[in-house]
Order: C-alpha cells, then structure tokens, then sequence
C-alpha cells in the first residue's frame, strides 16, 4: 500500500498532498524543458513586464527613480519567508532594487569607466541564464565552447597576437586578468609555486599608477602586499623605464625573483600608457645581464585600452572617417602604445568597461599557449570531469564552473560593431572628451590634469576668482610653498563636486565623479580631482557645453574667500 502512495506512481490526486500541490505551482516557475507555447510566451511576458516597469523609471534625470536613502537597516532584517511567492512580486521588486542607479548610457552620467551594455551583448548574457552552458568543459558548454575560442582568436589577432599560438578565457574580471597573468609570471619565477607554495623571495613589480587590484592580488597569490614593489611614474602617468631597470635589478642583486612585471595600458583614471616595448627591452637586458634561468613574466594590464587596438590599422592620414584633427591626435597618441600590445606575455581586457558587455566580461589572453601549462593540474585529480569531449579549460582556469554571459556578451559584441562600429563609437566618445578638454583648457578658472593622455575619461579642477591658472598646477605638484593652497583648493573642488551632484539629481547639469587622489604632490600631498569619464554613446557636444556652463555656475554659487 505504501508502495502506491509514491509520487510519480500517480496513484495520488495533487490536491490530497501538500507538497503536490506547490510543486505544481514551482514547475510554473521555470521555463518549461519542452515547448508549451503558452508558457513559453508567459515566460518572455515575465521578463518584458518586469523591462516595463524599468523603463518606467526613467526621467530626464540620469538615474533610474528618484535617489534615495540606502537601509542597510532594514536589510539586516531580511529573514526567508515561510511560503512562495509569484512571479510577478518577485519582478516587481527586482526591479524596486533599481531605484536611484545611475543610467550608464545616459549623457549626462559621466561618473566611471562603466560601461552601458549593447542590445546584443545583452542576449548574450541573458540565454546563458536560461539555458546555462558550463565553460569548465565543453562537455557542458558545446558550443559555447567554440564561441570563447572565437572571441580568444579575434582579441588575439586585434591585439597584435599570434592567434594560432596564442590561448585566452574568460574569468571574474579585469582583477582575475592580472591574477591569472601573475600567477603564470610566478611559476616561472618559482617553479612548482602550485605544490610547494611560493616563499618569501618573488617580487611584484608594478607602477605607481597600477591599478590597486595589484595588492589583492599580491596578497591572494600568497607573495604578500608588501613584496609588491612600486616604480614612479611620469607627469603623463607612464612608468618611468629607467627606474624600471634599476629596481629590477636592485631586487635581482638582492636575492629576489620577478614573479611579474606588470604594465598599465591605460590606467583607469588617466589612460596613462607604459612603454610596453621599453618594458620587454628592460625585461630582455635583466635576463642577459644577470644570466637569469627565467624570464619574468611581463603581464599587461590593458583592460581599460585593449579597445583602441581597432585603430591599429586605421589610416590616420586620410583620416576617412572624419575625426577632427585633434581626435586624430589623441587616437594616434593612444595607438603609438596599444599597437605594442603583442609583446607581453599576457595580456587582460575588461569588455565591460570599453567594450559595452555588462558585467562580467573579462578575457586574459597569453601570448603562447604552451604558458598554460603552468596553470596545469594533473588530469587524473579531476576524475569525474573530462571523459569526453576535447576541450576542457577547467583543466587550467581557477575556476571551476564558469558561467557564458561574458563570454558571450563579448563575442556578440565583438561581431556585431566590427572594427567600422568600435572605431566610430570610441572615436565619438573621444572626440566629445576633447571637445570637452578644449573647454576647460580655454577658460581661465579650469585646468585639465591629464592633458598628456588621450582617452575618453577627463580629470580636472576649477579654481576661484583670482588664481592663476596658467601656473596654479606646476606649483600645486612641485612647490612646497603652495602645499597650503593645494589643500584649499583640494576643498574648493569636492564643494563644486557636491554642488554638481546636487544640480544633477535636479535635473541639470551632469553626474561626474570625484577622486581623492589623482596624484600625490611632490610632497606627499593628494590632488583631488573631478572627472568626467565619457562611455555614453548617446552624447553630443551640446551635453559637453552644457557641462561647461553647469561647472561655472557651481563656481559663482559656491561662497568662498
Ligand atoms: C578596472 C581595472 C582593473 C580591475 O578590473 P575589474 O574588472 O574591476 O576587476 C584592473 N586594472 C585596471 C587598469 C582597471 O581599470
């Protein structure tokens, strides 16, 4: 008799067991394995309402709702519920979460290096959601599979690689970029770092401008924060070569191996460009010079400038897309270092931030596929996985179970723009960015800081009445007399930073971002500075004038001495 009360036997109505009856109501919950066209379409209704009710929520303002008070409050008060809710709830406060983020793509949200994500790249992530291919083989991803390797060859190539020799995935971001091509850096340093762990004598050598995740990194990988060792860098945010070479060579006289040499092609707040081509000779010299028995891993961190390598072959000269004259420049200014890209060992690129794929979407690339070899974990450690099929990158990623939306955000992407779209998208936005640096450099009350690099982002600060701003900035960053004012100036900027805030969510003006430090002043101090980081492909130069004017009239409105 018990026997027959199994479910499956279909001996029990669902109305007589509890758990029955909700299963019936959780199979409506997921899209349905075979095609009901009814349910089919209620499942792309689900997702075009809760579209709806976002769209909803946009304003002229350059955020979705109104700004609101985050409660982490009443989040700590967030307990499971007891019983299911529906559907439609559930979308509705999804998309409740939403209220108050900044609308990416809109022309007046000028606040960071992210990225508003294309219609395509958006499919892309969504039918991994659905259908959910795993990359850790392609026993689980197909061809998912062979989309990655596509996306590898067609970076491999634009960057100047070797896609035959060349080998590339996807991982958990531009940081995973720099982990992964230092933890190939230091097994080369150290071999066999993977069993016997990695000692207390490999080094980090990176710029000052690097970006931070270089610490977590350091730090993840067992070398240690404090055995990551910086080098200066010039007034155009570049590394400074020579010093390279003597602080190489410095920790090499001291007993210490490279684990990596980390190059910052552009850095994110300037699109600062190291000298990549300077950094390999470097790296070459040090090899020769010390008779080392490795060769230290030059990784380039170019996940920010990966994407202007589409100008690589962009005839310049008969310019035939048009750009003005000083876009040329900036492109051109920008491709004199990306086109080197080829020469590092391995390479990451971020494509949501210049490659408008949401998050995550994040390529590291090495220059010879034989390097995955120290990543390699024996086969016979994994027994269950990788019985068939023939590609299986699990084998080498520190990931396990890795999700497509990325990968296919990016692919997507890649073939939809092609190298007319990207050229004419960042030539646009940087074009806008110049026409925006024309501005402040004319005015007398602004001063552009990274005047000596090209991208699409723009930092600066605004001064009172009276200052002189032809001189303002030599003297903020070397004169130890006008520490004082650098810090009252440094005031003055986040008091027009709030003002602009506050005009935005009115509104008007622009939302842009601040950083507390741009720079240190030759005394140690910070520069704080705004900035403007254009990504939107919907801006035009009325946007930038409007800026402008926005900028100056936070200038009369602000009280000062
Ligand atoms: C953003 C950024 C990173 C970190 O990338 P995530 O994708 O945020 O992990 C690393 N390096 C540079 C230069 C960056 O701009």
């Amino acid at each position: 008799m018990e026997q027959d009360r199994l479910p499956g036997k279909g001996s029990r109505a669902a109305q007589d067991v509890p758990y029955l009856e909700q299963l019936a109501k959780i199979r409506q919950v997921f899209p349905q394995p075979v095609s009901d066209r009814t349910h089919d379409a209620y499942f792309v209704i689900s997702i075009l309402r809760a579209l709806d009710q976002i769209d909803a929520m946009k304003s002229q303002l350059p955020i979705l709702g109104q700004p609101r008070q985050l409660d982490y409050e009443a989040a700590r008060a967030a307990r499971m519920p007891e019983s299911m809710a529906s559907i439609e709830e559930i979308a509705a406060r999804l998309v409740a979460t939403f209220h108050g983020l900044p609308i990416w793509s809109h022309p007046r949200a000028q606040v960071n290096v992210i990225a508003p994500p294309s219609i395509p790249s958006i499919i892309g992530a969504l039918l991994p959601a659905i259908y959910n291919p795993n990359l850790v083989s392609d026993d689980s991803a197909f061809g998912v599979a062979v989309a990655e390797q596509e996306a590898v060859a067609i970076v491999a190539s634009l960057v100047g690689m070797d896609p035959n020799k060349a080998a590339g995935w996807f991982t958990f971001g531009g940081t995973g970029t720099v982990l992964c091509g230092v933890k190939v850096g230091l097994e080369k340093a150290v071999p066999n770092a993977m069993e016997e762990g990695v000692g207390d004598r490999a080094v980090l050598i990176a710029s000052e401008q690097s970006h931070y995740c270089r610490l977590n990194v350091a730090g993840w990988l067992g070398l240690g924060e404090k055995r990551v060792v910086l080098v200066p860098t010039n007034e155009a945010n570049e590394m400074r070569v020579d010093q390279l070479e003597s602080i190489a060579s410095q920790a090499i006289q001291n007993g210490k191996r490279i684990a990596a040499i980390l190059a910052t092609l552009g850095t994110t707040d300037a699109l600062g460009l190291d000298d990549l081509e300077a950094i390999v000779a470097v790296r070459d010299r040090l090899v020769e010079r010390f008779g080392l028995d490795y060769r230290p891993h030059v990784h380039a961190d170019a996940v920010v400038g990966w994407a202007w390598s589409v100008f690589n072959d962009y005839d310049f000269r008969t310019n035939p897309l048009g750009f003005r004259p000083r876009t040329v420049r900036a492109l051109a200014g920008v491709c004199r270092r990306i086109a080197r890209l080829g020469l590092a060992d391995s390479i990451g690129v971020d494509f949501h931030k210049t490659g408008f794929a949401p998050y995550v979407s994040s390529l590291f690339l090495l220059r010879d596929q034989e390097d995955r070899r120290f990543l390699m974990r024996g086969r016979n450690e994994m027994p269950y996985l990788f019985q068939t099929g023939q590609h299986h990158p699990g084998k080498y990623t520190l990931e396990t179970s890795r999700g497509a939306g990325g990968v296919l955000a990016a692919w997507a992407n890649l073939h939809m723009f092609g190298k007319l779209g990207m050229r004419c998208l960042l030539g646009h936005l940087v074009e806008m960015a110049e026409l925006l640096r024309e501005h402040l450099e004319g005015h007398e009350a602004t001063t552009v800081l990274n005047d000596q690099n090209f991208g699409t982002v723009t930092l600066f600060r605004v001064y009172p009445e009276g200052v002189d701003t032809w001189t303002i900035k030599q003297r903020e960053q070397h004169d130890a007399g006008a520490q004082t004012l650098l810090e009252e100036y440094n005031e003055y900027n986040r008091r027009i930073f709030h003002y602009l805030y506050q005009r935005a969510m009115q509104g008007e003006g622009v939302l842009l971002s601040m950083t507390d430090c741009y720079r240190r002043s030759d005394f140690g101090l910070p520069i704080v500075a705004l900035k403007s980081y254009i990504l939107s492909p919907f801006i035009d130069a009325g946007h930038i004038e409007h800026l402008v004017e926005t900028i100056l009239e936070a200038r009369r409105a602000i009280d000062w001495h």
